[in-house]
């Protein structure tokens, strides 16, 4: 059996502040696209939970966050059979995208659908809350505004298609370590997602792309110069605003149409040896048909 593992973008963060509980209060509009990594579930046997993936940079073990949905699954629904997992690995690893929760979320509704245990998304996506804050996100996919650690969800039906250009720069960014740097003066004094949901809605694509915000990317580029560094040339190559996912370093153009999405996505490999060409996932999301997703070229 094969599951898609979509990742996202942030069209917003904005971070509203500390929790006792030490995690930060986010306030985000994510996106998914149609990036993805391919997962095949075959039952075990045996009965043990194996993994294998064509990523190096990746745990193969039960640190793995597609190994953790397994157990998480397994404990939730009572169920104790084997599964085999492999990952295709095609979402660039720890660069602001999710390929790990997406990797999880893919886990979750592919037993689900292995082991005909007929639960629905809801209890899949609280399941997921517990192995990681984008996790229920990745369960649904489409679009959402995320509050609390992330894992609150707000779903955003829109008809929006747009094209996104990924660049990887070729940075090692730590997640915590940006959410550790960010200044209390530099939380937000309001969240953009009012104003983005708006502009999906409306279809308005300049409107879109005008209200793209993240409130980690000066906190990145400050950490990591030469993340900023790449972010105003890939500004200047491809001539139209660039944006930060997640806490980085993954940057990306929003493009109207596909041919515009195609000459920056050339212009852009002259110089950068990881970038992708791809778009959003519809809110109602469609099975992949024929196997794989549209990821181009
Ligand atoms: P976040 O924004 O949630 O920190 P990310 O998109 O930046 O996530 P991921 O690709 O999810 O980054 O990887 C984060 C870490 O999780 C990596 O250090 C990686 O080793 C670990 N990890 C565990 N399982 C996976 C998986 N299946 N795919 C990718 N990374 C995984």
């Amino acid at each position: 059996m094969v599951e898609h593992a979509f990742a996202k973008i942030n069209l917003t963060l904005d971070v509203m502040g500390r929790r006792p509980d030490g995690y930060h209060e986010v306030d985000m509009v994510m996106q998914t696209i149609d990036l993805a990594d391919v997962l095949t579930l075959e039952e075990d046997p045996a009965g043990a939970i194996t993994l294998e993936a064509n990523a190096s940079s990746v745990p193969l073990d039960e640190r793995n966050l597609a190994h953790v949905a397994a157990r998480v699954f397994r404990a939730n629904s009572g169920v104790n059979r084997g599964v085999r997992i492999l990952i295709d690995k095609q979402i660039p690893v720890a660069a602001g995208l999710a390929g790990g929760s997406a990797d999880a979320a893919a886990v979750l509704r592919g037993l689900n659908r292995l082991w005909g245990t007929g639960k629905t998304t809801d209890e899949l996506a609280a399941w997921g809350a517990a192995i990681g804050s984008d996790v229920p996100f990745c369960v649904r996919r489409g679009c959402a505004v995320a509050r609390g650690r992330g894992e609150r969800l707000e779903p955003v039906n829109h008809r929006m298609h747009a094209w996104v250009v990924l660049v990887r720069p070729p940075v090692f960014v730590s997640t915590g370590d940006v959410y550790g740097a960010l200044r209390a003066e530099e939380y937000s004094r309001r969240p953009r997602s009012p104003e983005m949901v708006r502009a999906l809605a409306a279809g308005d694509f300049e409107a879109v792309r005008a209200g793209v915000h993240n409130v980690l990317a000066p906190v990145t580029f400050r950490l990591y110069p030469e993340v900023a560094r790449l972010a105003e040339r890939v500004r200047h190559v491809a001539g139209v605003p660039v944006h930060m996912s997640g806490s980085g370093p993954t940057l990306f153009c929003l493009l109207p149409t596909r041919g515009s999405a195609q000459r920056v996505y050339h212009a852009l490999r002259g110089f950068m040896r990881e970038v992708y060409l791809c778009r959003f996932l519809p809110s109602a999301l469609a099975p992949p048909r024929g196997g794989r997703p549209s990821v181009e070229p």
